[in-house]
């Protein structure tokens, strides 16, 4: 990999669920709160009011896209520091009612290993199957119940294969047991809607550099009421829940990104899935031996993920690399192991293909001209790579013998 003297210009992006490009219009939303308007947002003074407007003005916004009140909007670090509060924060803060918690088995290693690091506490863990289209199995999920369950975590789309889950049905579920509902919408915001009244969410977690913002700011939504610990200790900042001078310039941005995004949502969605059918189309059209994984429908708007049959997806990834394009093998966490995505497995995956796929993540800044050659390049790597397969060359050669 070469890093040097890379031309962002010549890129095809098309990793958008590992990180999107930041908009230029937060770009400069952003830009006046480093050396103009530095002030701290808790100062009492006009200039520090300055900023203090900024995240007030951005909890305004961002409550507004998901249906809640701008004080239960709570700044972070992002998806990662969101999911970690609500998990752990909420056994905590329960842990006299009970010690049992209920997630899926295809959550992100924020949700997982939070849910993970409780076991030594004491905690008990239940992760829930999905069907083979990643659509968490509800009747589990209810099963899975018991007198010292205090928390469900479903997130809401998955960021590998896309599978959008029903997690109006899930809060139902919730709210009948009464038992608090976080959701991971880190990969949902801002792609798709999102009612946390309606959907009978507790908690929800945001992150802005997957919708268009900058890294290292996010929020969790916390329905006014829901017993969870402060997450950081130290001043008052984030109504004493969430200490540290706040991101402001982060905040700017992301608030931008997410006004743009949800202003024009239905329109950017049309777009994406526009873009995706037509390439996953081709792509069954003229490669033979591929698999969608993941949902027909039900499935975020820019998400494809394929497995190519005798194809090593990290050699995939490679050739295309050469050709200045960005796709993904599993989730970018996973990506530099070797070991098969956990997603992957629990849609029925066996490792050999799950080890084939590759996924392409798009965002309305792709073109369809982009998507050609990319689905040209595809079809010359993916021949390269099998006529290198020596187990593809003898299913080729029965194939003849057949025939
Ligand atoms: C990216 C992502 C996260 C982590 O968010 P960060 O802001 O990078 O910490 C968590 N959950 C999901 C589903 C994600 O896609």
């Amino acid at each position: 990999m070469q890093t040097g003297n890379m031309q962002t210009k010549n890129i095809i992006y098309l990793d958008n669920a590992a990180t999107t490009r930041v908009r230029q219009e937060a770009v400069l939303a952003m830009e006046p709160y480093f050396s103009q308007y530095y002030g701290n947002p808790s100062s009492s003074y006009e200039f520090g009011m300055i900023s203090d407007n900024v995240m007030e003005k951005g909890r305004k916004i961002l409550s507004g896209i998901i249906h809640c009140n701008p004080d239960e909007i709570y700044y972070t670090s992002g998806g990662t520091e969101s999911d970690n509060w609500a998990i752990t924060g909420t056994a905590f803060a329960n842990y006299e009612k009970g010690n049992h918690i209920i997630t899926s088995k295809i959550e992100h290693p924020a949700v997982k290993n939070a849910c993970e690091y409780l076991k030594s506490f004491g905690f008990d863990i239940s992760y829930i199957d999905v069907d083979n289209k990643g659509t968490i199995r509800l009747d589990q999920l209810e099963q899975a119940i018991r007198k010292e369950t205090t928390l469900i975590s479903v997130m809401t789309a998955n960021n590998e294969i896309g599978t959008i889950q029903p997690i109006e049905e899930i809060g139902k579920i919730a709210r009948k047991h009464q038992i608090l509902f976080h959701t991971d919408a880190v990969q949902a915001f801002c792609h798709i809607p999102i009612d946390v009244r309606k959907a009978g969410i507790d908690m929800l977690s945001v992150s802005s550099h997957k919708f268009g913002g900058p890294k290292g700011v996010g929020f969790l939504y916390i329905k006014k009421g829901t017993e969870i610990l402060p997450f950081m200790n130290g001043g008052h900042q984030e109504n004493n829940m969430r200490a540290g001078t706040g991101n402001v310039p982060g905040v700017a941005g992301m608030t931008e990104a997410a006004g743009y995004a949800s202003e024009n949502l239905g329109n950017l969605m049309r777009y994406e899935i526009m873009l995706r059918n037509y390439m996953i189309r081709r792509i069954f059209q003229e490669i033979p031996l591929c698999r969608l994984n993941g949902h027909d429908s039900k499935r975020l708007p820019g998400n494809i993920n394929i497995s190519f049959e005798y194809v090593d997806g990290g050699a995939l990834l490679g050739l295309l690399d050469l050709r200045g394009i960005c796709v993904s093998t599993g989730s970018a966490c996973s990506a530099k192991t070797s070991t098969p995505s956990e997603v992957l497995k629990a849609i029925g995956l066996s490792d050999e293909m799950a080890h084939s796929s590759i996924r392409i993540s798009l965002s309305a800044l792709n073109t369809r001209e982009e998507i050609d050659y990319v689905i040209q390049s595809l079809k010359e790597d993916v021949q390269e790579l099998r006529q290198k397969s020596a187990k593809f060359q003898e299913k080729m050669e029965i194939r003849r013998k057949m025939h």
